[in-house]
């Protein structure tokens, strides 16, 4: 079996057959929350349709030399009725997915391999039942990948087992009742992408799975279809009891069984919300944000902590441009252990897989989270913070650093270093980072190997110098609140000099000109994640200036990509010519106001 023809991030799945089990457990009873892991967002209610594998194939099963011709008839046979079921799946994803078509056309690469055949006949030929030389087979394939340090080849494993199960299923003449899903939520230990199509003509109203990574293709594709879907429940369909009415919230990853009046009241305003939400801006949800002259800007968005994954996912955001993850300190009243911090960074890369997700190291001290300061500071937002306090207190900093790499495995982290002002605190941060990875590779465990490192620009030290910090980082982050604060010197707090903090100051704006000339240079990304990059009148002056990331609060998306939608680049840029002569910062607004009617 030629294992490099797996390639998309497939996984899991099989044909599954109507459980009669499962209906033993009473269809109504005690509210009950399941988690599992977010894998495509929106709200589902229905009624549980439970599906099982009944995949256990006894490995020596052995048949008779007088019986080898049949069963090398079988496995023929098996093999022709899966590739027809494929065809017949494939005829229906040509209409509804490319993704499903992609995965599809693996699947069928992956039946029709011919070295795969051939040593699946030498097991026969030898003795072993049709059943149990695919099972050999596939499992010896499946051995190999687990053994290998590659976290995406061992999510292929789903795909082996997938293959395997519907070989077997097929020689066993298992058949799945689409129609009896009429409906319903489908509670699987996986399910095929073919039998997701054929759900989708019995009005399937989403998924819930035993497993299933963030990388499989059944999330893949129900994100594509637009399923809500969690995965990952161990036991959920003995969990879940027949005709149990359950809510699929496919934003947090829970699955409420039996849900009281009440909680499916919650449900129901939820699942309104977000369709109104939706018709609202919704055609902006799925728009590419794009300018008038066909200039692509990327919309990211600010989050705190994993609860506010769903609204980012809701508004179509691109990815996580900031987590604060200092806000967990305030969450836990302390540092978390590694192990909780790994739960919190996952919880949030695995919701928006396969999305990027921006992972700010703690920016403790100034006006926030003080504990492990050591003592009092007469100017806090000069003092221990940020980089300057992780540095201080490497312990914490290489735990946290420990905690992101090992949620890092799928690939869509980046670690960000705030309050950066000398290249020394980023060589430093780099050689805690280099420990931490020393250590996980003692561990053994796996994590992201290029995980990127980017340095936040919000110190006039960082500006200014950002040819050179663009050289050593992988990506910039412009960080307007603070670097406004210490541009002007004036404290973001303090009422008293707020008509001074304005990050509208040409002495700001000429900062950012600068970091964006300095990320061009050395090619690297570089976006604004302060509060300008939602701000109703920065749009047409950060696109001007050439900045092409932007990662505001996920309330403020769709009404930033409405402006993307509706500006030309060309005038942005002539509109920032034109700022580089104002000395003052109403003549920016003027500036402004003139070329930009509604700011
Ligand atoms: C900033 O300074 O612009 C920023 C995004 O970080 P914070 O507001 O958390 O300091
Ligand atoms: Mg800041």
């Amino acid at each position: 079996m030629r294992l490099r023809q797996v390639q998309p991030s497939l996984s899991c799945l099989q044909v599954g057959s109507m459980n009669p089990d499962s209906t033993s457990a009473p269809a109504s009873g005690e509210e009950r929350v399941l988690r599992g892991v977010a894998a495509a967002p929106g709200i589902a209610i229905g009624r549980a349709f439970i599906l099982d594998h009944g995949s256990s194939v006894r490995e020596s099963v052995t048949v008779s030399v007088h019986h080898v011709a049949d069963e090398i008839a079988r496995f023929h046979g098996a093999l022709e009725a899966v590739l027809e079921a494929l065809h017949r799946a494939s005829d229906l994803a040509a209409r509804q997915s490319t993704t499903a078509m992609a995965i599809i056309e693996t699947y069928t690469m992956m039946v029709r391999d011919p070295t795969m055949s051939d040593s699946v006949l030498q097991r026969i030929e030898r003795g072993v039942s049709a059943e149990a030389a695919v099972a050999q087979e596939f499992d010896m394939h499946k051995t190999a990948l687990l053994r290998t340090q590659n976290e995406l080849m061992r999510s292929r494993v789903q795909d082996i087992d997938t293959i395997k199960e519907q070989i077997i299923g097929a020689l066993r003449n298992r058949t799945l009742h689409h129609a009896a899903g009429y409906d319903s939520i489908v509670v699987a230990p996986n399910v095929t992408p073919q039998d997701m199509l054929l759900f989708q003509q019995t009005q399937t109203l989403g998924y819930v799975t035993e497993v299933g990574g963030i990388n499989s293709h059944t999330c893949i594709l129900a994100r594509d279809l637009n399923y809500p879907a969690v995965v990952g429940i161990g036991t959920a369909t003995q969990l879940i009891p027949q005709d149990a009415n359950i809510i699929v919230d496919g934003y947090s990853g829970t699955v409420v069984v039996h849900p009281t009046p009440e909680t499916l009241e919650h449900y129901r305003q939820k699942q309104i919300r977000a369709e109104e939400y939706r018709e609202k801006l919704g055609a902006l949800v799925q728009k590419e944000s794009t300018t008038t002259d066909g200039v692509r800007i990327q919309l990211l968005a600010n989050v705190d902590e994993p609860d506010h994954v769903d609204a980012a996912l809701m508004t179509g955001a691109e990815g996580i441009g900031l987590v604060r993850s200092e806000t967990m300190l305030m969450h836990f009243g302390r540092y978390p252990t590694e192990d909780e911090q790994v739960a919190w960074y996952r919880d949030i890369a695995e919701r928006m897989y396969p999305h990027p997700v921006t992972i700010r190291a703690f920016d403790v001290g100034g006006d926030k989270f003080r504990q492990g300061i050591p003592h009092h500071e007469e100017n806090p937002a000069l003092g221990l913070r940020g980089i300057r306090f992780l540095l201080h207190r490497s312990d914490l900093f290489e735990q946290q650093v420990l905690a992101i790499l090992r949620a890092s495995v799928h690939r869509n982290i980046r670690l960000l270093l705030p309050m950066i002002s000398t290249l020394e605190e980023v060589a430093a941060a780099r050689s805690v980072i280099a420990a931490a990875q020393q250590t996980l590779h003692r561990r053994g465990l796996p994590f992201d190997e290029q995980l990127a490192v980017g340095v936040m620009i919000e110190t006039p030290a960082s500006a200014m110098m950002a040819d050179a910090f663009a050289e050593v980082a992988d990506f910039l982050s412009i960080g307007t609140n603070d670097l406004a604060q210490y541009a002007l010197a004036a404290d973001r707090t303090n009422d008293m000099v707020a008509d001074l903090y304005d990050a509208f100051h040409p002495a700001v704006l000429r900062m950012l000109v600068m970091v964006v000339e300095s990320a061009r240079k050395f090619h690297r990304r570089v976006s604004v994640c302060g509060e300008l990059a939602g701000h109703a009148a920065a749009t047409e002056l950060l696109i001007g200036l050439g900045i092409s990331e932007l990662s505001v609060a996920p309330r403020l998306l769709l009404e930033v990509k409405q402006r993307v939608l509706a500006c030309s680049h060309a005038q942005c840029a002539q509109m920032v010519r034109e700022l580089g002569s104002c000395k003052t910062t109403s003549e920016v607004y003027h500036v402004l106001r003139t070329m930009v009617p509604t700011s």
